[in-house]
């Protein structure tokens, strides 16, 4: 299988302190949006509907480490990629972005950007905004340090710890018979359906976690569940764990609030999926195959 948006790159050695700043590619970010240099915009056909997208776009790499001047909110030194620095900075909300770049939200930047600059991208978002919340210790109050041997920031007063956290939430496409359940939530896009998602909660499996979320969104119960891939999830630090599990009993029925509609979908006949930027998609297309595969050939292993 593919590596997923947002997996370490093969190359790339994460570090948390560097002894000589060199040159470096920049990951400059302003709230979740990256500074980069774009290309022309480019249309994929003729047809007007289609949004065009930049040719390319590029991180700044820079020798200078003070280029950013005193506008600078903070900067994490994040490793080595293939022999090159790579440094993570945060300019307040309202900065202008220097001449010849602009600020872009990283969804959009899938496929334009370099991909394992990309996935560099995500996890200067998330450290980032660790390092901002994390300025003061959440039990007594005192300033933090930063560590130059571990990420983590520590108080010096109580001696907490904070770590960079990450979220774990699982991911369930259901299969029955030739059918998948797919279901919408409020906020996504007009006609798009994707698998059924949900945080795991203290005290939890994950097996648990996602017979619980599936019965609390659709009301069905599942079985057979097999673990399918993960994906780092920067928006904003969640680890997305995927399953296929097979429908046992129960009606489909919505959650009110969280699931505005839920359908069995034949996998020959499916509605706007989501962006391959996500293991939703990953992991629909793989079971989609699977079950298309089997529905040519005749087998019947439902
Ligand atoms: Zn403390």
């Amino acid at each position: 299988m593919l590596e997923l948006p947002f997996s370490r790159p093969m190359d790339f050695e994460p570090c948390v302190a560097c002894e000589a700043p060199a040159e470096a590619h920049w990951f400059v970010f302003r709230s979740d949006q990256l500074l980069v240099e774009m290309g022309p915009l480019e249309r994929p056909s003729d047809d007007l509907r289609v949004r065009a997208r930049p040719a390319w776009a590029r991180l700044p790499l820079q020798k200078n480490h003070n280029w950013l001047g005193a506008a600078r909110a903070r900067c994490l030194y994040l490793g080595v990629l293939g022999g090159m620095q790579c440094w993570a900075a945060e300019l307040p909300a309202a900065a202008e972005p220097p001449a010849g770049m602009s600020w872009q939200g990283l969804r959009a930047l899938f496929t334009v950007l370099d991909d394992r600059h990309f996935a560099l991208a995500g996890r200067a978002l998330q450290l980032l905004d660790w390092d901002r919340n994390h300025q003061f210790c959440g039990r007594c109050g005192a300033r933090t340090e930063a560590r130059k041997t571990e990420r983590v920031r520590v108080c010096p007063d109580c001696k907490l710890s904070a770590y960079p956290r990450v979220a774990p939430a699982v991911m369930a496409l259901i299969r029955r018979e030739k059918q998948i359940l797919l279901a919408r939530s409020p906020h996504f896009p007009p006609g798009m359906y994707s698998a059924l998602a949900g945080f795991v909660e203290p005290g939890e499996s994950l097996e648990q976690c996602l017979a619980r979320e599936v019965e609390e969104e659709v009301g069905v119960r599942i079985c057979n569940t097999r673990y399918f891939a993960s994906q780092s999830w920067p928006f904003p630090h969640s680890l997305m764990i995927a399953f296929v599990c097979d429908w046992v009993s129960g009606e489909i029925r919505p959650q009110e609030g969280e699931i505005e509609e839920a359908n069995w979908f034949e996998v020959l006949q499916l509605p706007k999926l989501p962006s391959k930027i996500s293991i939703a998609r990953r992991l629909i297309d793989a079971v989609v195959k699977e079950t298309a595969a089997s529905i040519k050939s005749g087998t019947t292993d439902f």
